[in-house]
């Protein structure tokens, strides 16, 4: 990196350490982390490039918070607690106004969490942005997609469909709920909390980036089981509801990705003692493959490959 650009370092992304896990943070060539007894540590990362994942006119702060968000919503999903990230940038050109919107957006989602930005690269080329989250989960605790017991009932956290509805409005459908659906594809909420509490309670968890057909797919896959949904319980908010009846488009919510709501699988007992909000939809069950029970009460048979394999089945 050229000299010149540690003072954009220092300008934009330094901050005090908050977290307890921070030994170093910014600065030499590498950050040092401690980690508790006990605890393991969970790593994930996730990219961003333009054209790709966002528009070109994407608001820069809005972009960071996502940026961090859909990082933090992996952590969330192992029932890990999130505590440092690292940042690769790379720019078209250094252009201040951005970046300090762009350091924005980050900081305000990551000293929500308590999180420290301890390192990072930054480079010129075509606007790519990647984070590496680490967190902490006690040892043996993590959430995993494997872990789904025939039995257990599948729960979701929030609404289905929303980001997806906002990003069809932003390549122009027009809705009455634009503003929360726009708010949901923006500025996902990563689900840090309900992770935490489900960390050692859940049998399995994934969230939901790629839909829910899909991911729940994952880990019937990892499970070796199979599932069986009520189409009636799924959680829907008007504008999906709304969306679904103008476009007649049923499966919507089962294909729409980018929520970052987590699905779980819990036994039933378990669930009885659960203190959050979350919607139960469905259950696991011995035969493999996903079924979902429509509001005719036919079964519909689908693969969990996603949208369109379903749409096909489900026409027939
Ligand atoms: P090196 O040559 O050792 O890779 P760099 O010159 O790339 O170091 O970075 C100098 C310091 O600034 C390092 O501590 C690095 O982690 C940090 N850093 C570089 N880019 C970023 C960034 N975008 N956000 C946070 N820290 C960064
Ligand atoms: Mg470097």
């Amino acid at each position: 990196m050229p000299v010149s650009e540690f003072g954009l370092i220092k300008q934009f992304f330094t901050r005090p350490a908050q977290n307890r896990c921070t030994r170093l943070s910014v600065g030499d060539d590498c950050a040092l982390l401690s980690v508790p007894e006990g605890y393991e540590l969970a790593i994930t990362t996730d990219t961003m490039v333009e054209n790709v994942h966002f528009f070109p006119d994407v608001n820069p702060e809005q972009l960071a918070y996502k940026l961090l968000a859909v990082n933090l919503s992996d952590l969330a999903s192992m029932g890990a607690e999130p505590i440092a990230v690292t940042l690769a940038l790379t720019l078209p050109r250094v252009d201040d106004a951005w970046l300090l919107a762009f350091s924005k957006g980050l900081f305000a989602l990551a000293g929500q969490y308590g999180v420290d930005l301890v390192g990072g690269d930054t480079t010129l080329g075509s606007l790519t942005l990647s984070i590496q989250a680490m967190g902490l989960v006690k040892k043996g605790k993590a959430l995993k997609r494997s872990g789904a017991k025939a039995g257990d009932l599948i729960c979701v956290t929030g609404s289905l469909g929303d980001a997806a509805l906002g990003l069809k409005i932003k390549q122009g459908y027009n809705s009455d709920y634009a503003s929360d659906a726009l708010h949901r594809f923006n500025m996902p909420s990563p689900k840090v909390e309900q992770g935490l509490l489900l960390q050692g309670v859940a049998n399995a968890c994934i969230d939901i980036s790629d839909g829910l057909a899909a991911d729940l797919g994952h880990i019937l896959e990892s499970s070796q089981l199979g599932a069986l949904l009520n189409y009636s319980d799924l959680p829907l908010s008007k504008g999906v509801k709304d969306y679904i009846k103008k476009q007649d488009e049923p499966f919507f919510p089962l294909s729409a990705g980018e929520d970052y709501q987590l699905c779980f699988t819990i036994s039933p007992e378990k669930m009885m003692r659960l203190s959050m909000e979350y919607t139960c939809i469905g259950v696991i069950e011995q035969q493999q493959g996903l079924r979902l029970k429509h509001q005719s009460g036919e079964i519909l048979d689908f693969k969990t490959q996603g949208y369109d394999h379903f749409k096909k089945e489900a026409s027939k």
